[in-house]
Order: C-alpha cells, then sequence, then structure tokens
C-alpha cells in the first residue's frame, strides 16, 4: 500500500465509498464526482500507477477487466453498451495515480474524444 494514494487508501478502508463489487483482488465503487447516470471506477487492489504498469502484471489486468465487465452486466449496460476508459498520463487527463477503469454508461456518451 502507498500511503499517499487516495485509492490505496479507499482499499485499505481508511477513506469512505460506495462499493459496489469486490473480489480477492479488485474494487470497484461509484465515481465521487459522475459524468453519466453509470460511472464507476475498478481498480485492483495492488498499487500500479498507470494501464502500462498494469500491463506488466497480467493476472491482475485479467482481473480488472473482468470485474468491469461483471460491473457493466450488474449496473444494466451490457444491452445498450457503455465505455471503458483509462486515462493515462497527462494528455490522458490521469489525476489519481492507481490505475482504474471508468465504467461509464446510462445514457449515449457523444463522440469518443474532443476535437
Ligand atoms: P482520472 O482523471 O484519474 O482518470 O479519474 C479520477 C477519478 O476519480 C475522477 O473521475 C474523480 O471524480 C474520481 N475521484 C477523485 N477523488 C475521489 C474520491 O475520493 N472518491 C471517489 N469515489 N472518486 C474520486
Ligand atoms: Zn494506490
Amino acid at each position: 500500500m502507498d500511503n499517499d494514494c487516495l485509492f490505496c487508501r479507499i482499499v485499505a478502508g481508511e477513506i469512505p465509498a460506495t462499493v459496489v463489487h469486490e473480489t480477492p483482488t479488485t474494487l470497484a465503487f461509484r465515481d465521487i464526482d459522475p459524468k453519466a447516470p453509470v460511472h464507476v471506477l475498478v481498480i485492483p487492489k495492488t498499487h500500479h500507477r498507470d494501464v502500462v504498469a498494469l500491463a506488466a502484471d497480467p493476472g491482475a489486468a485479467a482481473d480488472v477487466l473482468a470485474a468491469s465487465a461483471a460491473v457493466a452486466e450488474a449496473e444494466g449496460l451490457t444491452g445498450d453498451g457503455f465505455r471503458l476508459i483509462f486515462n493515462t498520463g497527462s494528455h490522458g487527463g490521469q489525476e489519481v495515480f492507481h490505475v482504474h477503469a471508468h465504467v461509464v454508461g446510462g445514457r449515449p456518451l457523444g463522440p469518443m474524444v474532443a476535437r
């Protein structure tokens, strides 16, 4: 655990979150500032700074992907679809440097990126 990391502190139970799904290796909780009717963050419980680091741990990466699919299913998003987003680095707009998949849906989401 990284004591300076917000999401490690959520995993440790030091900061409250609305948890919607948990496995031995992953945690999923609602985004504090939702950008759509459904906006859930899915994280590995172990600290990896971004998706590049996560990719070096294939087991954890697979677990995050499976948990993201389970959340999408549980939130009723698999019929109309949804978006799975890993913002990465400064151009990607990453603000929290503990890798997280955004599961976003519940309405048409518009263009993939701003032009
Ligand atoms: P990023 O920009 O790093 O991809 O996304 C970070 C996300 O974390 C943002 O959507 C932001 O609203 C969310 N967030 C920031 N602080 C907290 C928090 O304390 N609790 C929860 N649940 N979400 C947070
Ligand atoms: Zn962390």
